[in-house]
This record gives structure tokens, C-alpha cells and sequence, in this order.
């Protein structure tokens, strides 16, 4: 069993996207900016966007937390949107998800410039990646992508189980996994909680990608021999051992799963370390108009 390091390779590609930075700031030109908006208390996403910012600092981005009372109404949040999408000095924006109940998530989402959006969550992105043209894709999947060439992994010819369907996670995953690339050409199943005999699939998987968020869900039984298994689940479970109170739990139970795998990522350190690097890889394309060209 291998252990893919969503710590290692994370270092590894913030090094290489450091150098960058400090040659485009000898050249005398300004940093690459990301923009999160934060709206409420909620503790995670605090979390979250804390880890995103202090990233930003280790590869030399600049970036601002624009932070909002849980209490702004709709309008007032799509307007302070609207004044990041024509800053110029602003390549990428990220909105910190879930946000309040009284704000529509698609309608914030959809008001970001697709240009500056490097969660790749805006339709014409999604559009993009389903259609195989340049675009943004999600962090979370494009991180896991990003994790799998590293680990040389082939895909082709694979039978790919996703479990969870989310338009973050898995939906995305399904999409990326099967198109024809060098991350993908596998054969792709998609589970979600109206499945039925959930353990068929799994069991039949060579490539297992567990997205649900509930803790240690997968166990020893419902995996193959040789199985690469990317656990996403990120749940904060109590616990009287740690000072914070909590341990993270992945969707998966390692200790019975990783025995048969070939490959497999840890929670926390695997997939998540992935998703913040995909976010500012996708910053850097924003900065340097890649994409949009
Ligand atoms: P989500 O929006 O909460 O959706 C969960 C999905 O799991 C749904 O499609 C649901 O099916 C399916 N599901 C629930 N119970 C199931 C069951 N018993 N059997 C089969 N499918 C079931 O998911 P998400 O936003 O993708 O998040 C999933 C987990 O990943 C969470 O722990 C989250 O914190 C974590 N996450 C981690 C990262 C990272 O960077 N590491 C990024 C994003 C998310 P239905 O559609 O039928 O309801």
C-alpha cells in the first residue's frame, strides 16, 4: 500500500509556483490576487478560508478576506461581488460556501466572472469542463487529478466508482474521469444515496472515489484487493484526545481499507492539502489569463 501525500505534493507544487512568483515580481510586475468573500461565523469556513490565505502567503499571492455579517441582505452581497469582478487588480474570487439561508448560492455564484472564478463553480466553467474546453475546474476534483498524475496512476480502461454526487465533488469527478484525457479514459459509475446494494459497486472499483461526509462510511469489506481509494469526506468528530477538541474522520475507515489498497489517500493531509494548491494554481491562470485568453 501506497499512501498518496496530499502533503508532499502540495509542497512540492507551491515550491514550484513560488519560483514563479518571485520571477514575475523581478520583472517589476505585481503579485497574483485572490479575493474570498466570507460571510457569517461559521467555524470551518473560517478554517477554510484561514488555510487558503496563509497558502497565498507561502506562494507569494496577495490576498484579502472581504468579510460579511451572516445579516447582509442578498443584494447588498451580489453588489459587493460585482465591485471585485471589475477590480483589476483582482484575478481571482472565491465566495467561502455554505453561506446564509436567505441568500441563493446560485444566484452569488453566478455572479462572479467566470474569468475570476477559480472555484470553477459558475455554469459557463461547468459548461467548460463538461465539454472538454478550456476552463476552471473545481479545486477539489482538479487537485485530485493533480494527485493522481503525480502518483503516476493510470485511469484508462479503469472501472471508476464515485460515491456522492455533489456539484463540487462528484458530479465533476464523474465528468473528469471519463472524458478522454490523460487523467481520465476510465468507465465511470456514480453512487449517491438512492443507490442501490451500494457494496456491488464498490466492490467492483478499481479506482474508489468517496465524497458523502459521513465518517469511516466505507469499510474493509466493501473494497476489492489493489483498489486506489481517494477518500474526500472531511468530518470534525469530538474528541477528548485532541486540544481542539475534534479529530477530522474521512469517509473512509483506513485502518480495515488501506491493507488492500494500492494506493490511498489519509484524512486529513490527502485530498484537502490538493484542493487549496488547485485553487491557487487556478489563481495563477486567472493572473496570467490562460484561460480566457
Ligand atoms: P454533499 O453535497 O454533502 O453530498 C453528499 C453526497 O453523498 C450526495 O450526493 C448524497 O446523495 C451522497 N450520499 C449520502 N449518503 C449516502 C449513502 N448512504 N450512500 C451513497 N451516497 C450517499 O457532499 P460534498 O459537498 O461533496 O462533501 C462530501 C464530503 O467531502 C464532506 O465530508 C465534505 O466536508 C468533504 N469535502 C472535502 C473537500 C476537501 O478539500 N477535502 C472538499 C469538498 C468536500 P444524494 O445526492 O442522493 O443526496
Amino acid at each position: 500500500m501506497q499512501l498518496m501525500d496530499g502533503r508532499v505534493v502540495s509542497k512540492k507544487l507551491k515550491e514550484e509556483m513560488s519560483l514563479q512568483i518571485k520571477a514575475i515580481l523581478a520583472e517589476g510586475q505585481r503579485a497574483p490576487h485572490l479575493v474570498a468573500i466570507l460571510v457569517g461565523n461559521d467555524g470551518a469556513s473560517q478554517t477554510y478560508v484561514a488555510a487558503k490565505e496563509k497558502a497565498c502567503g507561502e506562494v507569494g499571492f496577495r490576498s484579502t478576506v472581504l468579510r460579511f455579517a451572516a445579516a447582509i441582505s442578498e443584494s447588498e452581497l451580489l453588489h459587493e461581488i460585482q465591485k471585485v469582478n471589475d477590480d483589476d487588480e483582482v484575478d481571482g474570487l472565491i465566495v467561502q460556501l455554505p453561506i446564509p439561508k436567505h441568500i441563493s448560492p446560485d444566484k452569488v455564484i453566478n455572479q462572479i466572472d467566470p474569468k475570476k472564478d477559480v472555484d470553477g463553480f459558475h455554469p459557463v466553467n461547468v459548461g467548460k469542463m463538461v465539454q472538454n474546453l478550456p476552463g476552471f475546474v473545481a479545486a477539489t476534483p482538479l487537485g485530485i487529478l493533480k494527485m493522481i498524475e503525480y502518483y503516476n496512476i493510470s485511469i484508462r480502461g479503469k472501472h471508476c466508482v464515485i460515491v456522492g454526487r455533489s456539484k463540487t465533488v462528484g458530479t465533476p469527478m464523474s465528468i473528469l474521469l471519463s472524458r478522454d484525457s490523460n487523467t481520465g479514459d476510465g468507465t465511470v459509475t456514480l453512487c449517491h444515496s438512492r443507490t442501490v446494494d451500494l457494496e456491488s459497486y464498490t466492490r467492483s472499483a478499481d479506482i474508489l472515489v468517496v465524497a458523502l461526509g459521513k465518517p469511516e462510511f466505507i469499510t474493509g469489506d466493501m473494497v476489492k484487493e489493489g483498489v486506489v481509494v481517494i477518500d474526500v469526506g472531511i468530518t470534525r468528530v469530538p474528541s477528548s484526545t485532541n486540544k481542539s477538541g475534534f479529530l477530522l474522520k474521512g469517509d473512509v475507515k483506513f485502518d480495515e481499507v488501506s491493507p488492500k489498497c494500492s494506493f490511498i489517500t489519509p484524512v486529513p493531509g490527502g485530498v484537502g492539502p490538493m484542493t487549496i494548491v488547485a485553487l491557487l494554481q487556478n489563481t495563477l491562470s486567472a493572473y496570467k489569463n490562460i484561460i480566457y485568453a
